[in-house]
């Protein structure tokens, strides 16, 4: 039975205590029944559902990818939950490694309690699985690093064949297995190269996007980590750059506890942008609660100030709200081009701005299927949030489907853990190593069981 998935699915209904279907994080998608889930505690446990599994198997993490990519819907089909297996399994002085299910806060917070941390820069939230960050490119900010699985030293995983691998980096197919969508195996250890704790302050500003292009290269140029977002409607960009802490912000810091220390300057210029989509999301979700969380995510840019801390107390501090999020990795020398192109396209039409675009760059990337794959890469991040009742504003939508084939003119390829139009891209014209993946994976899963029918389609 082909399921049939829309794009931008309505959020479903709070599921009663009698409900048998597991849904993801968003709750927009079911992706089993609850009989379908299995959860194997040790790797001889998951090695016996995947030789004994008859019809497709997918492996979820935390659920937070649109569900498409975990659904499956046949009455022999399974959905694997690996959450028993979390937590550190060795230490060594430059590395850690983990059980693949681990949450990516609590990495964070081991890795913190050995004042290590990872080169890769944290994503806005850390709920998500290592494993689940690991096999769809999840990425943070910067040029001098790139996603989260490039920090991957070994990975281990069982294939479909039930067969157990260890591989490093230096296995020719290593860079396959970084991002493999779940559709080589199941990820069960991860060991991740760490480097010592380092502190940052981070400089917060707001600007004219009238040299939006120049100033992007030039802020991910200097600075250790970049981060910024762009006020359509107003012409203005809120940013966030920061660089290794000082002596005497490091002492700042050590009085506060080793909590982030906020800065007592306090800046009012993005107060009245903030209001204007404040309006416009108000408007779009119905949500009542001056406090709302997807209000939350943007009123924290009122009154901003500098602060120093860590990288995960900068970065990490995303309010996780349901939403469809599209976030779209144009090649950074392409990326003035796509600026001019939204530039353009906003001055004709005035599309409604539901939330700002989010701007992140990174380095290059090793993984095959990274979008960032051996190209420093600019991602242009889009959200439009749920409203109370489940639906999503329409104006909102119309904004996501005409920036999205924009930017894939620029030769911009989709996060592979958030929503995109497939219909817009050739996947081996957008990635040289696709034939190469194709036969590492007819090599792991020569049945291809890991393979929904989202993916057989992505795969074909
Ligand atoms: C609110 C929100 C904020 C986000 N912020 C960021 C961000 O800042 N930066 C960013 O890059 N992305 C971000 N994302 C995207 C997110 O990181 C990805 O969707 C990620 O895959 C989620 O991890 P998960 O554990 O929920 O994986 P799931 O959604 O459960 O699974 C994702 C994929 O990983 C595979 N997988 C999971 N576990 C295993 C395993 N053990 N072995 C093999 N395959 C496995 C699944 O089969 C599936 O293909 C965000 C998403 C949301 C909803």
């Amino acid at each position: 039975m082909t399921i049939f998935h829309p794009l931008f699915p309505r959020r479903q209904p709070d599921a009663s205590p009698t409900d048998a279907r597991v849904l993801n994080w968003a709750k927009n998608t079911t992706l089993a029944e609850a009989s379908a889930v299995t959860v194997p505690e040790t790797e001889a446990q998951l090695q016996a559902v995947i030789v004994n599994c008859r019809g497709k198997i997918r492996i979820m993490g935390s659920r937070m990818s649109p569900g498409r990519m975990l659904a499956v819907s046949n009455p022999d089909d399974v959905l694997v939950d690996l959450s028993r297996m979390r937590g550190v399994l060795a230490v060594d002085d430059d590395s850690v490694t983990f059980a693949g299910s681990t949450p990516m806060h609590e990495v964070y917070e081991v890795l913190t309690s050995m004042n290590r941390m990872l080169n890769a820069s944290p994503g806005v939230i850390a709920s998500q699985t290592l494993a689940g960050a690991l096999s769809t490119g999840t990425h943070g900010q910067g040029l001098q690093q790139s996603a989260i699985a490039d920090d991957a030293l070994n990975i281990r995983f069982v294939d479909g064949n039930g067969h157990l691998h260890n591989m490093d980096r230096s296995h020719p197919w290593f860079g396959a297995v970084q991002l493999g969508l779940g559709t080589l195996g199941a990820i069960t250890a991860v060991t991740l190269r760490t480097r010592p704790s380092a502190l940052y302050t981070c400089f917060k500003d707001a600007v004219s996007a009238d040299t939006l292009a120049e100033d992007l290269a030039q802020w991910n140029q200097t600075w250790t980590f970049s981060k910024a977002w762009w006020f359509l409607e107003e012409n203005k960009v809120h940013t966030w750059n920061a660089r290794e802490a000082n002596e005497e912000e490091r002492s700042a810091w050590e009085q506060n506890h080793g909590d982030l220390v906020t800065l007592d300057d306090t800046r009012d210029e993005m107060n009245q942008a903030v209001d204007k989509t404040l309006q416009h999301m108000r408007n779009d979700t119905r949500i009542v609660d001056e406090n709302g969380k997807p209000f939350r995510t943007v009123t924290r840019f009122k009154d901003f100030s500098d602060v120093i801390g860590d990288v995960y107390q900068v970065f990490c501090r995303g309010i996780a709200t349901p939403q469809i999020n599209i976030e779209i990795g144009v090649p950074l020398a392409n990326a003035p081009a796509a600026i001019a192109r939204i530039k353009a396209w906003y001055a004709k039409t005035h599309p409604h701005m539901h939330y700002p675009i989010i701007l992140r760059c990174t380095g290059p990337s090793d993984a095959w299927l990274s979008p960032s794959w051996q190209t420093p890469t600019c991602y242009f991040g889009f959200v439009v949030y749920y409203a109370e009742d489940g639906s999503l504003s329409e104006e909102g939508l119309e904004f996501l489907r005409a920036v999205e084939p924009l930017l894939a003119e620029e030769g911009g390829k989709p996060h592979w853990g958030k929503y995109f139009d497939p219909r817009l891209y050739d996947w081996s014209a957008c990635y040289p190593q696709w034939s190469a993946f194709q036969e590492v994976r007819q090599a792991f899963d020569p049945r291809g069981i890991f393979l929904n029918d989202f993916l057989a389609e992505v795969m074909s």
